[in-house]
């Protein structure tokens, strides 16, 4: 196994309206539609479309969405012994409207993903020593999150720490124990109160997370690119310019992509160049995992 992504799985549920219905009025909207997504999940899609052996760890509800949401990750060949139904509980959702200039109004009910506890960790432990790399973001509960970090320093796996959504409650203390941090702008401003506007204002900002005990923080920066930082170096890598259509999941594009060269070849640059590919080409289609490009796709367009 290369990949144990802990974490988030969602549904989905994307009305495209013209008009949002005012309180107590009901209206026709033109068309809808239903997508797999889920930080956690858009993550392990991003890696297995790749070719990294992948297992999630989540959690389903026991509704019509969990199968569906199974079958989903089964055909990008990731491992789901330990993705587990809970009884009596909807599977996590998103409802999303999306009216004719683009804008999106979107709920999140978390479900199930909120039952991802930390004796999750411990069940599936056998086959999470068997990783090469854990992959974690912020929508499961904390307690499981430092849970998984301190399960990767036990066993010598490094850990990636996706801040995302961000939260004020995070404690730096298990934080500091992952090997990469990796927030998008909002993200580290949230986190730091600094601002973000400047290359050298992001440099800053993420420079007071190394010095809060951070290893290694890769800044994502949209159509800007990524700035890495570390105690001894700072190094960013642009963005490729392209048509961008729906950047929905760009950001678990890039640290999906990064998790599989990482765990191929320990270069981090390398990693975040193939992953600026790779996010930049998922941003020219529309949706989340199926805007995700293949590695042949991906080498092309490094040519
Ligand atoms: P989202 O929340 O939409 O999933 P994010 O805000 O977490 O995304 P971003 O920093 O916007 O993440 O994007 C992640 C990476 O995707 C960027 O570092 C960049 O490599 C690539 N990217 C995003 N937007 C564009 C764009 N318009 N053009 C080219 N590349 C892009």
């Amino acid at each position: 196994m290369d990949i144990a992504v802990i974490g988030s799985n969602m549904v989905d549920l994307i009305s495209y309206i013209e008009k949002m219905p005012k309180e107590g009025e009901t209206l026709e909207a033109p068309d809808f539609e239903i997508g797999c997504g889920g930080k956690g999940a858009n993550q392990a899609v991003a890696a297995a479309k790749l070719g990294a052996d992948v297992m999630m760890v989540t959690k389903v509800g026991d509704d019509l969405f969990a199968d569906n949401t199974i079958q989903n990750l089964e055909k990008y060949g990731i491992d789901t012994e330990f993705t587990v139904k809970v009884p009596g509980t909807s599977s996590g959702v998103a409802p999303i409207f999306v009216d004719p200039d683009s804008k999106n109004r979107i709920l999140i009910i978390k479900g199930a993903n909120q039952h991802l506890a930390p004796e999750d960790v411990a069940a599936a432990a056998e086959k999470l020593k068997q990783c090469s790399l854990i992959v974690l973001q912020l929508e499961v509960p904390l307690p499981t999150v430092y849970r998984a970090i301190e399960f990767g320093n036990e066993h010598h796996i490094p850990v990636i720490l996706n801040p995302a959504p961000a939260s004020k409650e995070l404690d730096f203390e298990y934080v500091c124990k992952s090997d990469f941090f990796i927030p998008n702008e909002s993200e580290l401003e949230i986190l730091t109160d600094m601002p973000v506007e400047s290359d050298e204002q992001i440099q800053a900002a993420a420079m007071t997370l190394i010095d809060r005990g951070l290893k290694n923080v890769i800044v994502t920066m949209g159509s800007r690119g990524v700035m890495w930082v570390t105690k001894e170096d700072v190094q960013s890598v642009a963005s490729h310019t392209v048509k961008a259509l729906d950047t929905t999941g760009a950001g678990d594009a890039f640290i999906g992509c990064f998790a599989h060269y990482y765990v191929k070849s320990r270069d981090v640059l390398e990693a975040m160049k193939k992953a600026t590919a790779f996010a930049a080409l998922s941003v020219t289609k529309r949706g989340t995992q199926t805007s995700y490009p293949t590695v042949e796709e991906v080498e092309a367009f490094l040519q």
